[in-house]
C-alpha cells in the first residue's frame, strides 16, 4: 500500500501561539504584529537585557501606531499582555508555530533548530525569516522538512503589508495553507516565491541599489543626484542610496554575495564601492555612516 505523504506526519493543529526566536529588528516587528492580531507568543532570545530592549521598542511601536491611528489604544494593552520573554527554549513546549528571526547566519540558524526540536510539539511548523539562506537546505537539517517553511517579512514588519512564503522541496502543502492563513490573519499579503536565491523583493531590490552605487563609482551623478533622480523620475519613495543605508550596507553586499554566488552569473558582482564602505565600517544608518552622514542634524551626503 502507497502510503499518503500527508498521512506521515501528526496532522496540523490550529495556530495559536507562536513562538520567535531572535529579538532584533525583525523579531520585535514580528513580535509586535503577531501579539496585536491575537496570538500568545513567547519571544528568546541569548539574554534577557536584549528581551527588555525588544519590549522597550514593541511599546514604543505600539504607541506610535496609536499615535497615527492605526491601533486602537484598548487594544495595547492584551497586546503587551500576550507576549512573554525568556532565554529558555522550553517555553516552546505549546507553541504551534516557531518563527527564526536570528541572526543571519547559518550555522547559527541550524544550532537553533536543533534547540527547537528538543523541545517542540512534533507537528509545530518551523518557519525562518532568512533573508537568503535556501529554505531546502535548513528543512533538510531539521527532523521535519515536511513542515518547514520560509516566511520573510519586511523590514519595518509593522509597516510593510508584504511576507513572502517560500517553500522547500520538501515543504508540504497543508504546511503552506497553514501558512499562507496566518499571514491573511496578520492583515498582510502573502506572495509565493520559489526557492531560490535571494527570492523575489531582494533579487529585485539588490541588483538596483548595487547598480545605483555603479553609477556613483562611474561618476554618472552624485549621491544627492542619484537619489533625486530615482524618487521623482520613477517615483520611488526613498532613493536607492538611502534605502542602501537603511537596509545596512552590509546586508546589502551579504545579499549580493548570495545572489552572486547562487546564480553564478558575473551580472551580481558587486560593486567595488560598496565593498570598501563596508570594509571601512559604513555601514548606513546604524553605524551612522554610510551614503550620507547620520551624525548631525540632517543626514549629509558622503559623496
Ligand atoms: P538583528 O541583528 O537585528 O537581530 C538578530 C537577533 O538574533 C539579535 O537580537 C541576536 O541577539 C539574536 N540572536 C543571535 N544569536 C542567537 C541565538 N543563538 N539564539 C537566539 N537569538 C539569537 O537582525 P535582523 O535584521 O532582525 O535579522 C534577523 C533575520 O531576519 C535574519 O535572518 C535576516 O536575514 C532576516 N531579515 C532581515 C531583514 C532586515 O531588513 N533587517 C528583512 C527580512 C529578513
Amino acid at each position: 500500500m502507497v502510503v499518503e505523504p500527508e498521512t506521515q506526519h501528526p496532522p496540523i493543529t490550529p495556530i495559536e501561539r507562536i513562538g520567535v526566536v531572535g529579538a532584533g529588528q525583525m523579531g520585535t516587528g514580528i513580535t509586535q504584529v503577531v501579539a496585536l492580531n491575537g496570538f500568545d507568543v513567547h519571544l528568546l532570545d541569548v539574554d534577557q537585557a536584549r528581551l527588555d530592549a525588544a519590549m522597550e521598542r514593541i511599546r514604543a511601536g505600539l504607541a506610535r501606531q496609536v499615535q497615527r491611528g492605526l491601533v486602537d489604544e484598548d487594544d495595547v494593552a492584551p497586546a503587551l499582555a500576550r507576549i512573554t520573554t525568556g532565554t529558555d527554549y522550553a517555553m516552546f513546549r505549546d507553541s504551534e508555530l516557531l518563527i527564526d528571526a536570528a541572526s543571519e547566519n547559518e550555522d547559527l540558524k541550524r544550532k537553533i533548530f536543533q534547540s527547537l526540536i528538543a523541545v517542540i510539539k512534533p507537528e509545530a511548523i518551523i518557519a525562518t525569516n532568512t533573508s537568503s539562506i535556501s529554505i531546502t537546505r535548513l528543512a533538510a537539517t531539521t527532523d521535519r522538512p515536511e513542515r518547514f517553511i520560509g516566511m520573510h517579512f519586511m523590514n519595518p514588519v509593522p509597516r510593510m503589508q508584504l511576507i513572502e512564503i517560500i517553500r522547500g522541496i520538501a515543504t508540504q502543502d497543508d504546511t503552506y495553507q497553514a501558512v499562507r492563513k496566518l499571514v491573511g490573519q496578520l492583515g498582510k499579503q502573502a506572495v509565493t516565491a520559489e526557492d531560490f536565491p535571494a527570492f523575489i523583493v531582494n533579487r529585485i531590490l539588490l541588483p538596483m541599489i548595487n547598480e545605483a552605487v555603479y553609477t556613483l563609482l562611474e561618476g554618472v551623478g552624485n549621491v544627492e543626484s542619484i537619489d533625486t533622480a530615482m524618487k521623482l523620475g520613477a517615483n520611488h519613495p526613498m532613493g536607492p542610496l538611502e534605502l542602501a543605508d537603511f537596509i545596512g550596507l552590509d546586508t546589502c553586499l551579504a545579499i549580493m554575495m548570495v545572489l552572486y554566488d547562487g546564480l553564478n552569473d558575473s551580472k551580481y558582482r558587486p560593486c567595488p564601492l560598496l565593498i570598501k564602505y563596508v570594509e571601512a565600517g559604513w555601514l548606513g544608518r546604524k553605524s551612522k555612516r554610510g551614503f550620507y552622514d547620520y551624525r548631525g542634524e540632517v543626514p549629509v551626503p558622503t559623496r
